[in-house]
């Protein structure tokens, strides 16, 4: 797919090519940053990009600004006006987005630089996934999830992610298309980069929030839509790892994975080895939702192009 045209660094709409960071800032030496990654959904009935969730995406960007201790908290406000900003100035039109917020230490030095604070955002087109719809394999990792009081993966933080990394790359060197975490108390925490959910006798099952998680802004979106969809009251506690083997039906959510059915675990399929009926209704309801063809839950989209802000396209 082609580079977009722009980004956005730093407040400035800048040709896709020149957004540069330098090479002795802390962001790039350390992974000093923190991010979001958000997506933008296409509804072609109303001509409208939906930005999901901005406002939960954006109040997560300030809490790990302030919990890495950046010298200065880049607001809400300004990476959404940004945001959109970028999205009407690459005039993106007719594909789903996936978006990305990074603040990160410019300033140069050790691990323990603070400031200055840049705002690195990019977006691109990425449509829906065929492993979103048709499922993935899962490997139970041999690599452990950081611990909360060692890398809290309850912030976003860019270096966290290589411990994602390593897991991934190993689970794709055995065969499988990712991999599920267990955490330093040896239960069920979450996937490289989503969280996962199991069925078991129509109960929708979830690793807490405790368990070496990110609080998901999808998980609770699908817990939300659990009680709607099935009148069932989802379960939010601790998993072990022989209950994967008991599951019914297994599912993974994020931002980038949407719901993708988990079709089966370290070789063993998850029921039928195919799409489960329960995940399968989620997440034909998931979908309405994002793109607003269900009409409901306008509370968590942000209309892009139908928006009050007074931004401008660049040309
Ligand atoms: N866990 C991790 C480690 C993630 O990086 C993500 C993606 N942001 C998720 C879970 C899912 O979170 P969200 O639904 O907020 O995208």
């Amino acid at each position: 797919m082609a580079s977009p045209k722009y980004a956005s660094l730093d407040g400035e709409i800048v040709a896709w090519n020149d957004a540069r960071v330098h090479i002795a800032s802390a962001g790039f030496k350390f992974g000093t940053g923190v991010f979001e990654g958000l997506r933008g959904y296409w509804n072609a009935d109303a001509k409208e990009m939906y930005l999901f969730r901005m406002a939960e995406h954006m109040k997560r960007l300030e809490f790990s600004q302030r919990f890495m201790r950046f010298d200065e908290i880049i607001t809400a406000e300004t990476v959404t006006e940004k945001t959109i900003e970028l999205v009407q100035a690459n005039s993106f039109k007719g594909e789903n987005l996936h978006i990305m917020t990074t603040a990160y230490v410019s300033g140069m030095g050790g691990p323990g630089v603070c400031g200055p604070v840049g705002l690195a955002i990019t977006v691109q087109e990425r449509p829906r996934s065929d492993r979103v719809i048709g499922g993935v394999t899962a490997q139970v990792s041999s690599w452990m999830r950081v611990p909360d009081n060692a890398m809290p993966m309850r912030v976003k933080c860019n270096a966290n992610y290589n411990n994602g990394r390593l897991a991934t790359v190993q689970a794709v060197a055995d065969g499988y298309d990712t991999a599920i975490f267990l955490n330093s108390r040896g239960k069920v925490s979450e996937g490289p980069g989503m969280c996962f959910f199991m069925v078991r006798d129509g109960v929708p099952i979830t690793p807490s929030v405790t368990s070496d998680i990110l609080e998901s802004i999808t998980r609770e979106t699908v817990l939300e839509m659990i009680e709607e969809v099935f009148g069932v009251k989802p379960v939010e506690r601790d998993v072990d790892r022989s209950e994967l083997m008991a599951a019914d039906e297994a599912f993974f959510c994020g931002t980038a994975w949407e719901v993708t059915p988990v079709l089966g675990i370290d070789r063993v399929n998850i029921g039928d080895g195919a799409i489960g009926p329960m995940t399968k209704r989620l997440q034909d309801a998931f979908f309405a939702v994002c793109d607003g063809s269900s009409g409901t839950h306008a509370e968590w989209r942000l209309p892009i192009y139908g928006t009050a802000a007074t931004v401008k396209a660049a040309e």
